[in-house]
């Protein structure tokens, strides 16, 4: 049989494990191709830790041409064109042809057409929850105002973890009483995917911090002159310092190629994470996989991560010959830091029906140490 070549497009979540599990399971006369613009993977679900000056980005990111010693061959350059007819990807140096291609790009980001949320602070990227950090030690006083601009975004908790992690860090530094922290998003209450109880149980926890929190506010213009923020109900509400979460939408390139429709997201089969074009896949923040009750199944690293292990021992057992077909089943976990060394978990499976199954853990000091856990063996296992 002669040797097949896998393509990775994207080195974040999805494209790191695939690439690692492809190339534990295939002979060496196959290839496995790893595509990313960025050298540096950083891990997200760590940036909060940067925001609050508690980790840095060298211990939380690692160089993708490491992987090049396992034989996986990393490309650092920019994916300009996916031809699925044609089964090849443009570089900006290079062309390649695969056999398999899986599309792991993850979203892109934009300030959309909101006048003036660009000049908001992020702990959405790495550069972002760095500059906070440095906004964050000199801010004393003031309004923070934690804003969602619009929806999907990625990791749903990030933003009420966000605004408790900021509460307890003001409280430690004897400074809350001088700090108002007010979460807006046009979501009808926190976390709508996993359900009443759920959101119930996270609105309870903003409530006891102090946090301000609007459901239901759509942004529509910032005045970075004036500091104030205005919502499509005609509220106003002014601020110091503007963190926001955002705006999401497919990355250029898979538009382009005809995976995804304007403003939509990669169809893909919920279970074997095929697309339509043969021998495509595509995994993680891309994809748009909705769910019984009309939401769409969150985008998140862990689904990331279970979708690259289905795909990549799917490709597998079919170049090997074997028997074993994998399916993806929507199982997954959060960790909801809520500050105080405490961590909230939510778990369960989000392809139950009519409504996804989901449980949630009270925070405590456990769960938290589990998520510390977690990122500091996630680089060590894929690098
Ligand atoms: C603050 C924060 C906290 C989070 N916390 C959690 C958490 O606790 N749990 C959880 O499950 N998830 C969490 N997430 C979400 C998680 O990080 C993402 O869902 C996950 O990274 C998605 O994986 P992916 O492989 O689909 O995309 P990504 O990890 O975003 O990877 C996409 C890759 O594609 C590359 N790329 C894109 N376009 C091009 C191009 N044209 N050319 C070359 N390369 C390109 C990018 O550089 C990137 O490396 C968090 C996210 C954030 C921002």
């Amino acid at each position: 049989m002669a040797g097949k070549t896998i393509v990775v497009l994207g080195g974040g979540v999805g494209g790191l494990v695939a690439a690692n599990r492809l190339r534990r399971l295939l002979h060496r006369e196959h290839r496995v191709i790893l595509v990313d613009h960025n050298v540096w993977h950083s891990f997200a679900p760590a940036y909060t830790a940067v925001m609050l000056g508690q980790k840095v980005a060298g211990q939380i990111s690692r160089d993708l041409r490491r992987l090049n010693r396992k034989r996986i061959e990393f490309i650092a350059d920019e994916i300009t064109g996916i031809d699925p007819a044609k089964k090849t990807v443009h570089l900006t140096g290079q062309q390649l042809t695969y056999d398999y291609l899986i599309v792991a790009l993850g979203t892109q980001y934009t300030a959309g057409d909101i006048s003036g949320f660009g000049t908001a602070y992020t702990y959405y990227t790495l550069e972002g929850a760095e500059g906070l950090c440095e906004e964050l030690a000199n801010f004393t006083s003031g309004r923070i105002a934690i804003v969602v601009p619009g929806l999907p975004y990625k990791c749903p908790a990030a933003p009420y973890e966000g605004a408790l992690l900021l509460d307890h860090y003001f409280r430690r530094s004897r400074l809350r009483t001088e700090v108002e922290i007010r979460l807006f998003t046009p979501e009808p209450g926190p976390l709508p995917v996993a359900g009443k109880a759920i959101g119930e149980a996270v609105t309870e926890l903003l409530a006891g911090r102090e946090i301000w929190y609007s459901p239901s506010s759509r942004l529509q213009a910032v005045d970075p002159e004036a500091r104030r923020l205005t919502f499509e109900d005609g509220i106003d509400a002014p601020y110091d310092l503007l963190i926001g979460v955002p705006l999401h939408e497919v990355p250029t390139v898979v538009r382009e190629a005809g995976l995804a429709q304007e403003g939509g997201w990669v169809s893909v089969d919920r279970e074997t994470l095929a697309t339509s074009f043969e021998g495509v896949y595509a995994i993680g923040d891309v994809t748009g996989i909705p769910l019984a009750n009309g939401l769409p199944l969150p985008k998140a690293g862990v689904f990331a991560h279970g979708e690259a292990e289905v795909v990549a021992r799917n490709i597998a057992a079919e170049i090997n010959d074997g028997e074993t077909r994998w399916a993806f089943g929507g199982e997954g976990s959060c960790f909801l830091e809520t500050g105080y060394g405490k961590a909230a978990y939510v778990t369960g499976n989000f392809y139950a029906e009519p409504d996804p199954d989901l449980k949630m853990r009270q925070p405590s000091f456990l769960w938290r140490w589990v998520k510390e856990g977690f990122v500091r063996t996630w680089l060590w296992r894929w690098f």
